[in-house]
């Protein structure tokens, strides 16, 4: 199974990708989790992308397509994997077809989830909140500058995203705005 999770930064992508991970034993490849581990890390790459990341813009193409190369030939992505935050600009998606022509490999469904802007600014504050409350450090980008600019990278540069699924007629679209446990479902519905 390969699946691709589209929506906006705290439409619940990362919550809906833990469910699958569950359900069909194959990972979460969350580019945003691999640019801040590489960040952590201190790595090149790790260098070149905290400010951006921290801004709330986006990563060049170049480093994520070339993350994501190496991750989805990794021995546990083989029976399949679960994009989360990738691809996020048309250029990714059009190297994404490309990279997977090349290993003979096809996705399985692309769906997006849909969500009203305004609710989103208040599940980010919420997520801030309940990281403080366990004790946990809240991302660089998880303030309202940076989110911000991270909504108006989504508007721009993703959002096409979809419309370049939808023209291939790949894409599937759930509505974000329902409890999570009824998203699920939808998602299960459209996974048959
Ligand atoms: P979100 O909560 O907005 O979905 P992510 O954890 O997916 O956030 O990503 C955090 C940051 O990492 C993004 O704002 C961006 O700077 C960088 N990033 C993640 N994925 C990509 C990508 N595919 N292309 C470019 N930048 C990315």
């Amino acid at each position: 199974m390969r699946l691709i999770l589209l929506g906006p930064p705290g439409a619940g992508k990362g919550t809906q990708a833990a469910r699958l991970v569950e359900k069909y034993g194959i990972p979460q490849l969350s580019t945003g989790d691999m640019l801040r581990a590489a960040v952590k890390a201190g790595s090149p790459v790790g260098l070149q992308a905290k400010a951006v990341m921290d801004a709330g813009g986006l990563v060049s193409d170049e480093i994520v397509v070339g993350i994501i190369s190496d991750r989805i030939a990794e021995a546990d992505a083989k029976n399949g994997f679960i994009l989360d935050g990738f691809p996020r600009t048309v250029a990714q998606a059009q190297a994404l077809d490309e990279l997977l022509a090349r290993k003979h490999m096809e996705l399985d469904a692309i769906i997006e989830l849909k969500v009203d802007e305004n609710a989103l600014m208040s599940r980010i504050e919420n997520r801030a909140r309940e990281t403080v409350a366990a004790g946990g450090t809240v991302r660089a980008d998880d303030n309202p500058e940076a989110f911000k600019v991270r909504l108006d990278a989504y508007r721009v540069q993703t959002a096409p995203v979809s419309a370049y699924y939808a023209s291939k007629g790949t894409l599937k679209v759930v509505d974000g705005m329902a409890a999570i446990d009824a998203v699920t479902k939808a998602i299960d519905a459209i996974l048959g």
